[in-house]
Protein backbone atom coordinates (compact mmCIF):
# COMPACT_ATOMS: atom_id res chain seq x y z
CA UNK A 1 0.00 0.00 0.00
CA UNK A 2 3.10 2.55 0.71
CA UNK A 3 3.71 3.30 -3.05
CA UNK A 4 0.25 2.89 -3.97
CA UNK A 5 -0.50 6.63 -4.05
CA UNK A 6 -2.83 6.51 -6.98
CA UNK A 7 -5.27 3.60 -4.91
CA UNK A 8 -5.36 5.85 -1.67
CA UNK A 9 -8.58 7.78 -2.50
CA UNK A 10 -10.63 4.54 -3.43
CA UNK A 11 -10.65 1.37 -1.54
CA UNK A 12 -8.88 -1.95 -2.18
CA UNK A 13 -12.05 -3.62 -1.55
CA UNK A 14 -14.48 -1.54 -3.70
CA UNK A 15 -15.86 -4.20 -5.43
CA UNK A 16 -16.55 -6.43 -2.54
CA UNK A 17 -19.15 -7.05 0.44
CA UNK A 18 -20.11 -6.21 2.65
CA UNK A 19 -18.02 -3.36 4.04
CA UNK A 20 -17.77 -2.86 7.10
CA UNK A 21 -17.32 0.99 9.22
CA UNK A 22 -16.46 1.90 12.43
CA UNK A 23 -17.85 4.47 14.02
CA UNK A 24 -15.80 6.05 16.73
CA UNK A 25 -17.88 8.94 18.80
CA UNK A 26 -15.28 9.45 21.30
CA UNK A 27 -15.67 12.39 23.34
CA UNK A 28 -17.66 15.74 23.78
CA UNK A 29 -19.93 16.40 20.98
CA UNK A 30 -18.40 13.49 19.19
CA UNK A 31 -20.87 10.58 19.76
CA UNK A 32 -23.61 13.04 19.21
CA UNK A 33 -22.87 14.15 15.54
CA UNK A 34 -21.11 10.71 14.94
CA UNK A 35 -24.51 9.22 15.67
CA UNK A 36 -26.42 11.39 14.12
CA UNK A 37 -24.76 10.54 10.98
CA UNK A 38 -24.98 6.62 12.00
CA UNK A 39 -28.52 7.07 11.74
CA UNK A 40 -28.63 9.16 8.26
CA UNK A 41 -26.42 6.55 6.87
CA UNK A 42 -28.49 3.74 8.28
CA UNK A 43 -31.56 5.60 6.68
CA UNK A 44 -29.96 5.89 3.54
CA UNK A 45 -29.86 1.70 3.17
CA UNK A 46 -27.20 1.06 1.72
CA UNK A 47 -26.56 -2.11 0.13
CA UNK A 48 -23.81 -3.93 1.90
CA UNK A 49 -22.94 -1.15 4.37
CA UNK A 50 -22.82 -1.94 7.80
CA UNK A 51 -21.90 0.80 11.01
CA UNK A 52 -20.99 -0.65 13.96
CA UNK A 53 -19.95 1.57 17.45
CA UNK A 54 -17.34 0.64 19.10
CA UNK A 55 -15.59 2.51 22.53
CA UNK A 56 -12.68 5.08 22.38
CA UNK A 57 -11.42 8.44 24.76
CA UNK A 58 -12.54 9.36 27.78
CA UNK A 59 -15.83 6.88 28.36
CA UNK A 60 -13.47 3.84 27.54
CA UNK A 61 -10.82 4.67 30.05
CA UNK A 62 -13.60 4.87 32.11
CA UNK A 63 -14.59 1.37 31.71
CA UNK A 64 -11.71 -0.32 30.45
CA UNK A 65 -8.91 2.15 31.75
CA UNK A 66 -7.39 2.99 28.59
CA UNK A 67 -8.22 5.38 25.60
CA UNK A 68 -8.06 2.80 22.91
CA UNK A 69 -9.22 -0.78 24.12
CA UNK A 70 -7.41 -4.19 22.46
CA UNK A 71 -11.57 -4.96 20.96
CA UNK A 72 -11.70 -1.51 19.47
CA UNK A 73 -8.26 -1.72 17.85
CA UNK A 74 -9.12 -5.75 16.80
CA UNK A 75 -12.79 -4.35 15.14
CA UNK A 76 -10.52 -1.35 13.42
CA UNK A 77 -7.89 -3.38 12.29
CA UNK A 78 -10.75 -5.75 10.31
CA UNK A 79 -12.80 -2.95 8.89
CA UNK A 80 -12.81 -1.10 5.35
CA UNK A 81 -13.18 2.31 7.12
CA UNK A 82 -13.45 4.45 9.72
CA UNK A 83 -16.06 7.14 10.89
CA UNK A 84 -14.42 9.03 14.11
CA UNK A 85 -15.70 12.27 16.05
CA UNK A 86 -13.18 13.25 18.61
CA UNK A 87 -11.44 12.71 21.52
CA UNK A 88 -10.40 15.24 24.27
CA UNK A 89 -7.20 14.51 26.69
CA UNK A 90 -6.82 11.35 25.22
CA UNK A 91 -6.55 12.33 21.18
CA UNK A 92 -3.09 11.81 21.30
CA UNK A 93 -3.59 7.89 22.00
CA UNK A 94 -6.60 7.24 19.57
CA UNK A 95 -5.03 9.46 17.13
CA UNK A 96 -1.35 7.89 17.40
CA UNK A 97 -2.77 4.54 15.87
CA UNK A 98 -5.85 5.65 13.14
CA UNK A 99 -2.83 7.77 11.93
CA UNK A 100 0.38 6.93 12.54
CA UNK A 101 -0.24 2.82 13.55
CA UNK A 102 -2.47 2.41 10.33
CA UNK A 103 -0.16 4.39 8.15
CA UNK A 104 -2.74 7.12 7.33
CA UNK A 105 -0.59 10.39 5.76
CA UNK A 106 -3.23 12.39 3.52
CA UNK A 107 -4.93 14.48 5.17
CA UNK A 108 -7.79 15.86 3.35
CA UNK A 109 -10.23 18.99 4.13
CA UNK A 110 -12.67 19.99 1.39
CA UNK A 111 -13.63 23.76 1.98
CA UNK A 112 -16.61 24.50 0.14
CA UNK A 113 -19.55 27.34 0.57
CA UNK A 114 -22.66 26.05 0.89
CA UNK A 115 -25.79 28.74 -0.14
CA UNK A 116 -27.70 29.85 2.85
CA UNK A 117 -24.65 29.55 4.96
CA UNK A 118 -23.80 32.19 7.81
CA UNK A 119 -20.67 33.76 7.24
CA UNK A 120 -19.16 37.13 8.48
CA UNK A 121 -17.91 37.48 4.44
CA UNK A 122 -20.37 38.90 2.02
CA UNK A 123 -21.91 36.14 -0.67
CA UNK A 124 -20.72 37.48 -3.60
CA UNK A 125 -16.96 37.11 -1.79
CA UNK A 126 -17.93 33.33 -0.94
CA UNK A 127 -20.24 31.49 -2.89
CA UNK A 128 -18.00 30.00 -5.66
CA UNK A 129 -15.43 29.18 -3.36
CA UNK A 130 -14.53 24.75 -3.24
CA UNK A 131 -11.18 23.76 -3.06
CA UNK A 132 -8.95 21.72 -0.76
CA UNK A 133 -6.30 21.23 1.59
CA UNK A 134 -3.92 18.43 1.39
CA UNK A 135 -2.44 17.91 4.03
CA UNK A 136 0.71 15.91 5.05
CA UNK A 137 -0.59 14.36 8.30
CA UNK A 138 2.35 12.31 9.75
CA UNK A 139 5.23 14.74 10.00
CA UNK A 140 6.43 18.51 10.54
CA UNK A 141 5.84 19.54 14.01
CA UNK A 142 3.86 16.63 14.63
CA UNK A 143 6.20 13.94 13.74
CA UNK A 144 7.80 13.42 17.12
CA UNK A 145 4.95 14.56 19.70
CA UNK A 146 6.04 13.58 22.76
CA UNK A 147 9.67 13.90 21.94
CA UNK A 148 10.21 17.69 23.20
CA UNK A 149 12.81 18.35 25.85
CA UNK A 150 14.64 20.37 28.02
CA UNK A 151 17.21 22.62 25.81
CA UNK A 152 19.96 22.27 27.67
CA UNK A 153 19.51 18.39 27.10
CA UNK A 154 20.97 19.21 23.53
CA UNK A 155 24.22 20.27 25.28
CA UNK A 156 27.01 18.33 23.92
CA UNK A 157 25.50 16.72 20.75
CA UNK A 158 26.82 19.25 18.68
CA UNK A 159 23.70 20.87 17.88
CA UNK A 160 22.83 23.41 20.96
CA UNK A 161 26.07 25.33 23.09
CA UNK A 162 26.36 26.95 26.35
CA UNK A 163 26.29 30.29 24.95
CA UNK A 164 22.89 29.03 23.07
CA UNK A 165 21.75 28.48 26.60
CA UNK A 166 22.51 31.83 28.06
CA UNK A 167 20.35 33.57 25.12
CA UNK A 168 17.30 30.99 25.45
CA UNK A 169 17.57 30.50 29.34
CA UNK A 170 17.74 26.86 30.95
CA UNK A 171 14.06 26.79 30.81
CA UNK A 172 13.72 26.84 27.06
CA UNK A 173 12.12 24.05 25.50
CA UNK A 174 13.33 22.38 22.32
CA UNK A 175 10.71 20.01 19.45
CA UNK A 176 11.48 18.68 16.51
CA UNK A 177 10.41 19.19 12.87
CA UNK A 178 10.66 16.63 10.47
CA UNK A 179 10.05 16.40 6.82
CA UNK A 180 11.44 13.54 4.72
CA UNK A 181 11.53 13.47 1.01
CA UNK A 182 9.73 9.77 1.43
CA UNK A 183 6.62 11.40 3.03
CA UNK A 184 7.05 14.71 0.43
CA UNK A 185 7.07 12.26 -2.61
CA UNK A 186 3.68 10.48 -1.34
CA UNK A 187 1.81 13.47 0.04
CA UNK A 188 2.68 15.28 -3.70
CA UNK A 189 1.14 12.69 -5.61
CA UNK A 190 -1.82 12.41 -3.36
CA UNK A 191 -2.10 15.64 -4.40
CA UNK A 192 -1.40 15.60 -7.86
CA UNK A 193 -3.98 12.98 -7.98
CA UNK A 194 -6.62 14.86 -6.04
CA UNK A 195 -6.25 17.55 -8.60
CA UNK A 196 -6.46 16.12 -11.77
CA UNK A 197 -9.66 14.52 -10.31
CA UNK A 198 -10.86 17.61 -9.22
CA UNK A 199 -10.19 19.09 -12.51
CA UNK A 200 -11.79 16.04 -14.52
CA UNK A 201 -14.95 16.62 -12.49
CA UNK A 202 -15.12 20.41 -13.58
CA UNK A 203 -14.89 21.18 -9.91
CA UNK A 204 -11.16 22.43 -9.56
CA UNK A 205 -9.10 24.34 -13.10
CA UNK A 206 -6.38 21.74 -12.18
CA UNK A 207 -3.79 24.21 -10.32
CA UNK A 208 -1.67 22.55 -7.93
CA UNK A 209 -0.23 25.59 -4.44
CA UNK A 210 2.24 24.38 -2.80
CA UNK A 211 2.55 26.17 0.49
CA UNK A 212 5.43 26.38 3.33
CA UNK A 213 7.91 27.81 4.38
CA UNK A 214 11.11 27.58 2.78
CA UNK A 215 12.36 30.59 2.98
CA UNK A 216 13.34 30.31 6.32
CA UNK A 217 13.26 26.54 6.52
CA UNK A 218 15.57 26.44 3.51
CA UNK A 219 16.88 22.87 3.66
CA UNK A 220 12.96 21.25 4.87
CA UNK A 221 10.83 23.27 3.06
CA UNK A 222 12.64 23.67 0.32
CA UNK A 223 13.01 20.12 -0.35
CA UNK A 224 9.24 19.93 0.56
CA UNK A 225 8.69 22.17 -2.65
CA UNK A 226 11.31 21.23 -4.57
CA UNK A 227 9.92 17.61 -4.83
CA UNK A 228 6.61 18.15 -5.13
CA UNK A 229 7.10 20.74 -7.75
CA UNK A 230 9.19 18.39 -9.72
CA UNK A 231 7.05 15.44 -9.16
CA UNK A 232 3.87 17.43 -10.55
CA UNK A 233 5.74 18.71 -13.45
CA UNK A 234 7.65 15.38 -14.38
CA UNK A 235 4.28 13.43 -13.66
CA UNK A 236 1.26 15.88 -14.04
CA UNK A 237 2.52 18.05 -16.81
CA UNK A 238 -0.99 18.60 -17.46
CA UNK A 239 -1.44 20.69 -14.04
CA UNK A 240 0.00 24.40 -13.45
CA UNK A 241 1.87 24.54 -10.22
CA UNK A 242 2.07 27.83 -8.36
CA UNK A 243 4.21 28.28 -4.81
CA UNK A 244 3.65 30.46 -1.50
CA UNK A 245 5.27 31.12 0.96
CA UNK A 246 2.56 30.10 4.29
CA UNK A 247 2.27 33.59 5.92
CA UNK A 248 1.59 35.13 2.48
CA UNK A 249 -0.92 32.15 1.65
CA UNK A 250 -2.62 32.75 5.13
CA UNK A 251 -3.22 36.58 3.99
CA UNK A 252 -4.62 35.23 0.07
CA UNK A 253 -7.05 32.95 1.73
CA UNK A 254 -8.80 35.72 2.77
CA UNK A 255 -8.14 38.32 -0.21
CA UNK A 256 -8.78 36.12 -2.98
CA UNK A 257 -11.41 33.58 -1.38
CA UNK A 258 -12.81 32.13 -4.56
CA UNK A 259 -9.19 31.33 -5.94
CA UNK A 260 -7.91 28.13 -4.80
CA UNK A 261 -8.23 24.72 -6.07
CA UNK A 262 -5.48 21.95 -4.34
CA UNK A 263 -3.56 23.40 -1.81
CA UNK A 264 -0.75 20.93 -0.56
CA UNK A 265 1.16 22.22 2.41
CA UNK A 266 2.75 20.60 5.63
CA UNK A 267 1.35 19.27 8.96
CA UNK A 268 1.03 21.95 10.91
CA UNK A 269 0.44 24.68 8.26
CA UNK A 270 -2.38 22.58 7.50
CA UNK A 271 -3.67 22.28 10.03
CA UNK A 272 -3.84 25.88 11.03
CA UNK A 273 -4.53 27.37 7.58
CA UNK A 274 -7.66 24.79 7.31
CA UNK A 275 -9.28 26.24 10.45
CA UNK A 276 -8.57 29.30 8.88
CA UNK A 277 -10.56 28.74 5.55
CA UNK A 278 -13.59 26.72 7.26
CA UNK A 279 -14.34 29.96 9.02
CA UNK A 280 -14.70 31.72 5.68
CA UNK A 281 -17.59 29.39 4.58
CA UNK A 282 -19.15 29.37 7.62
CA UNK A 283 -17.28 27.68 10.59
CA UNK A 284 -16.03 24.42 11.94
CA UNK A 285 -19.31 23.20 11.96
CA UNK A 286 -19.24 22.65 7.85
CA UNK A 287 -15.99 21.13 7.77
CA UNK A 288 -15.19 17.81 7.09
CA UNK A 289 -12.39 15.61 6.46
CA UNK A 290 -10.40 11.80 4.76
CA UNK A 291 -7.44 10.35 6.22
CA UNK A 292 -5.77 8.12 3.85
CA UNK A 293 -3.14 6.45 3.10
CA UNK A 294 -3.54 2.90 4.13
CA UNK A 295 -6.61 0.17 3.27
CA UNK A 296 -8.47 1.46 6.69
CA UNK A 297 -8.51 5.46 6.27
CA UNK A 298 -10.81 7.11 8.80
CA UNK A 299 -13.16 10.27 7.98
CA UNK A 300 -13.69 12.88 10.80
CA UNK A 301 -14.63 16.32 11.42
CA UNK A 302 -11.91 18.54 11.57
CA UNK A 303 -13.24 20.47 14.75
CA UNK A 304 -12.81 18.40 17.96
CA UNK A 305 -14.61 17.57 21.28
CA UNK A 306 -15.92 21.10 21.31
CA UNK A 307 -15.94 20.56 25.22
CA UNK A 308 -18.10 24.12 25.31
CA UNK A 309 -21.46 22.42 24.23
CA UNK A 310 -21.53 19.17 24.98
CA UNK A 311 -24.26 17.44 26.17
CA UNK A 312 -26.36 20.72 24.74
CA UNK A 313 -27.41 18.74 21.64
CA UNK A 314 -26.53 21.46 19.17
CA UNK A 315 -23.29 20.71 17.58
CA UNK A 316 -23.99 21.18 13.78
CA UNK A 317 -23.56 17.19 12.69
CA UNK A 318 -22.61 18.77 9.35
CA UNK A 319 -18.79 18.20 9.10
CA UNK A 320 -19.34 14.71 10.37
CA UNK A 321 -21.60 14.33 7.42
CA UNK A 322 -19.41 16.01 4.79
CA UNK A 323 -16.87 13.53 6.69
CA UNK A 324 -19.31 10.23 6.12
CA UNK A 325 -19.68 11.20 2.42
CA UNK A 326 -16.52 11.37 1.61
CA UNK A 327 -15.80 7.62 2.78
CA UNK A 328 -18.90 6.62 0.65
CA UNK A 329 -16.96 8.25 -2.35
CA UNK A 330 -13.90 6.08 -0.69
CA UNK A 331 -16.22 2.92 -0.26
CA UNK A 332 -16.94 2.70 -3.97
CA UNK A 333 -21.21 4.53 -3.00
CA UNK A 334 -20.55 7.30 -5.36
CA UNK A 335 -23.98 8.18 -6.40
CA UNK A 336 -24.64 7.85 -2.49
CA UNK A 337 -22.31 10.33 -1.83
CA UNK A 338 -22.71 13.01 -3.90
CA UNK A 339 -26.47 12.61 -3.48
CA UNK A 340 -25.71 13.22 0.40
CA UNK A 341 -23.97 16.41 -0.41
CA UNK A 342 -26.74 17.34 -2.40
CA UNK A 343 -29.49 16.64 0.72
CA UNK A 344 -26.60 18.95 2.42
CA UNK A 345 -26.50 21.87 0.24
CA UNK A 346 -30.77 21.51 -0.11
CA UNK A 347 -30.35 21.65 3.87
CA UNK A 348 -28.52 25.15 4.13
CA UNK A 349 -29.71 26.53 1.08
CA UNK A 350 -33.08 27.04 3.69
CA UNK A 351 -30.55 29.46 5.52
CA UNK A 352 -32.04 31.73 2.34
CA UNK A 353 -35.34 31.86 4.31
CA UNK A 354 -33.87 31.64 7.79
CA UNK A 355 -37.63 33.23 9.44
CA UNK A 356 -39.20 30.07 7.53
CA UNK A 357 -36.43 27.39 8.00
CA UNK A 358 -34.56 28.00 11.11
CA UNK A 359 -35.90 24.87 13.00
CA UNK A 360 -33.64 22.63 10.73
CA UNK A 361 -30.60 24.87 10.35
CA UNK A 362 -27.93 24.32 12.82
CA UNK A 363 -26.95 26.71 15.40
CA UNK A 364 -23.97 28.30 12.84
CA UNK A 365 -26.10 28.45 10.00
CA UNK A 366 -28.42 30.99 11.05
CA UNK A 367 -27.58 34.85 11.63
CA UNK A 368 -26.43 36.11 14.83
CA UNK A 369 -29.84 37.38 16.01
CA UNK A 370 -32.00 34.10 15.67
CA UNK A 371 -28.22 32.47 17.66
CA UNK A 372 -29.22 34.41 20.85
CA UNK A 373 -32.83 33.93 20.27
CA UNK A 374 -31.99 29.58 20.47
CA UNK A 375 -33.67 29.90 16.66
CA UNK A 376 -32.05 27.39 15.11
CA UNK A 377 -32.11 23.42 14.86
CA UNK A 378 -30.84 20.62 17.46
CA UNK A 379 -28.57 18.12 15.98
CA UNK A 380 -31.40 15.90 15.42
CA UNK A 381 -33.49 18.11 13.46
CA UNK A 382 -30.62 18.74 11.06
CA UNK A 383 -29.66 15.17 10.46
CA UNK A 384 -33.52 14.50 10.14
CA UNK A 385 -33.80 17.01 7.57
CA UNK A 386 -31.34 16.15 5.86
CA UNK A 387 -32.03 12.73 5.56
CA UNK A 388 -35.50 13.86 4.82
CA UNK A 389 -33.90 15.77 1.44
CA UNK A 390 -31.73 12.69 0.80
CA UNK A 391 -35.10 10.65 0.55
CA UNK A 392 -36.60 13.42 -1.24
CA UNK A 393 -34.17 12.73 -4.10
CA UNK A 394 -34.46 9.30 -4.75
CA UNK A 395 -38.17 9.87 -5.54
P1 LIG B 1 -10.64 19.99 21.61
O1 LIG B 1 -9.82 20.33 22.80
O2 LIG B 1 -11.33 18.67 21.73
O3 LIG B 1 -9.89 20.11 20.30
P2 LIG B 1 -11.64 22.65 21.24
O4 LIG B 1 -12.72 23.39 21.94
O5 LIG B 1 -10.25 23.10 21.47
O6 LIG B 1 -11.80 21.08 21.53
P3 LIG B 1 -13.02 22.49 18.78
O7 LIG B 1 -13.78 21.32 19.22
O8 LIG B 1 -12.43 22.40 17.44
O9 LIG B 1 -11.81 22.79 19.69
O10 LIG B 1 -13.98 23.76 18.89
C1 LIG B 1 -13.59 25.09 18.61
C2 LIG B 1 -14.82 25.97 18.66
O11 LIG B 1 -15.70 25.65 17.56
C3 LIG B 1 -15.65 25.80 19.94
O12 LIG B 1 -16.15 27.07 20.36
C4 LIG B 1 -16.79 24.93 19.51
O13 LIG B 1 -17.98 25.14 20.22
C5 LIG B 1 -16.99 25.27 18.04
N1 LIG B 1 -17.41 24.06 17.31
C6 LIG B 1 -16.63 23.01 17.01
N2 LIG B 1 -17.33 22.08 16.39
C7 LIG B 1 -18.59 22.52 16.28
C8 LIG B 1 -19.81 21.97 15.73
N3 LIG B 1 -19.84 20.77 15.14
N4 LIG B 1 -20.91 22.70 15.82
C9 LIG B 1 -20.90 23.91 16.39
N5 LIG B 1 -19.80 24.49 16.93
C10 LIG B 1 -18.66 23.79 16.88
Amino acid sequence: MENNYKNVLKSPRIHETPKTVIALGGDGIGPTVVNATDNILKGMKIRGLEIKSMPCGENAIETQGIAFPEETKKAVDNCDAVLFGATHKSAVQVIAYLRWGLGNYANIRPIKYFKGMNTAFKRELVENIDYTFIREGTEGMYAATGREGKLTNLIGKGIIYKPDIEKWTEDAIYAIRIISPKATDRIGRVACEVCVRRKNEGIGKGLLEIVCKPNVLRSQDGMFLKRIKNIAKKEYPELQVETYIVDDFAARLIRFPDYHDTIVIPNMMGDILSDEAAQIVGGLGISGSGVYGSSIPYFEPTHGSAPDIAGQKIANPIATIISASMMLDYLGYEKESEGLIKAIENTLIGGLDVEKNWKTLPKDAVPPKYQKNGKFGTTDDVADKILEEYKELET
